[in-house]
């Protein structure tokens, strides 16, 4: 596998504001190489994201 030619991209959390950078085998790839506007959320704020969802679909619990 030659070195030097993997495509790297940085990326930057729309809310965290944490910057990484890609490669072409994240998922989330292709999608933000296309579009410049895309957003890209890191996998903490996406952990989070993710709890906080499921703590809004709790019912509430009867006192
Ligand atoms: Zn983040």
């Amino acid at each position: 596998m030659p070195l030097g030619k993997v495509r790297l991209m940085e990326v930057k959390c729309a809310l965290c504001g944490r910057k990484e950078e890609i490669t072409k085998v994240h998922k989330d790839y292709r999608r933000l190489a296309k579009d410049k506007n895309a957003v890209y959320t890191c996998e903490i704020c996406r952990a989070r994201l993710r709890y906080q969802a499921l703590q809004t679909q709790k019912p509430e619990k009867p006192l």
